[in-house]
């Protein structure tokens, strides 16, 4: 029996999902689909449907178009992506995930019922993602990004403040956020929290804990740029030193890979299935290679 075991729980969220499915739909059509910034962080991905035709465009590129097709990804836009693909007839096709869609039009109700109290709209995320700028485009840039607890000084705590979350971000980290700012409240100014936290993402970790402490050696498969991968490896290297990040079969170390030692095989929500098993390819040739 194989003692290489491949995380039943690891591959893409129903958001990424969505979002392939509609552009291999869009693809099938023929003619050119745009794709404003890259459809998963996971450059083998983007590689494999760039094949079946897909150009990837970053914002700039997308202001110059005129009279195109463009998808947007699971990540979400802002206001601004959608009123340029109006002035520019471009056609979107709109693969925003339901979850993100929802976080902003809370954000932005919120920002609309709240700019005359000089609230405070604080989004705890990571500066520059794109589900950010998408977020941010809620409040007309205002709202405030907190990526760490030292940037809470940006604050202001006899103000009113409301805070949301990036989807992607760990629950602990959004509580801790939560317990210092409540801590810090100044008179009568008012503190709301929404816990905004994707569980596709957030319910990974016990699992995740549970998939690395039951293998001596963890390959966790990812993109660089995989936010949530880095999260998910963060826990894996907690629960089991023995574990690597690695994107490819060539980023695996032949000399950690031993016959006997049980491997785990995992990864982030923009891992597609193919890739993992890729790696499981890799380490029984590696295997074979050994005496
Ligand atoms: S992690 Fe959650 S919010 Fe983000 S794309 Fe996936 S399902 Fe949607």
């Amino acid at each position: 029996m194989s003692n290489i075991e491949i995380d039943a729980k690891s591959g893409f969220c129903f958001g990424v999902v969505n979002a392939i499915k509609k552009a291999e739909e869009e693809l099938a059509k023929g003619g050119v689909l745009y794709c404003l910034g890259d459809i998963v962080h996971n450059n083998l991905e983007v590689d494999r449907l760039e094949k079946l035709g897909l150009k990837t465009i970053n914002h700039e590129e997308f202001a110059r178009l005129k009279d195109v097709r463009v998808l947007l990804r699971a990540h979400g836009e802002p206001p601004s992506t959608y009123q340029i693909a109006k002035e520019n007839n471009i056609e979107i096709i709109d693969a925003s995930c339901p979850v993100v869609l929802r976080l902003q039009k809370k954000i932005h109700d919120k920002y609309d019922n709240e700019k005359d109290n000089n609230t405070q709209i604080v989004i705890y995320g990571k500066n520059g993602h794109a589900e950010v700028n998408g977020l941010l485009g809620q409040t007309d840039s205002s709202a405030i990004v907190i990526e760490k607890k030292e940037d809470l000084e940006k604050l202001d705590f006899s103000r009113n403040i409301c805070l949301f979350s990036q989807t992607t971000k760990p629950l602990d980290g959004f509580q801790e956020i939560i317990d210092i700012i409540q801590s810090r409240m100044i008179g009568d100014a008012r503190f709301e929290f929404f816990d905004t936290i994707c569980r596709q993402v957030s319910n990974r970790i016990p699992n995740i804990k549970e998939f690395a402490m039951k293998h001596d050696i963890i390959f966790f498969v990812a993109g660089e740029k995989s936010s949530n991968g880095k999260v998910l490896y963060a826990e894996c290297k907690k629960y089991n030193p023995d574990s690597y990040f690695i994107t490819t079969p060539s980023d695996i170390d032949p000399s950690v890979v031993s016959k006997t030692a049980t491997i785990g095989i995992c990864g982030a929500t923009s891992t597609p299935k193919w890739q993992m098993e890729e790696i499981e390819a890799k380490i029984n040739e590696i295997r074979l290679g050994l005496n």
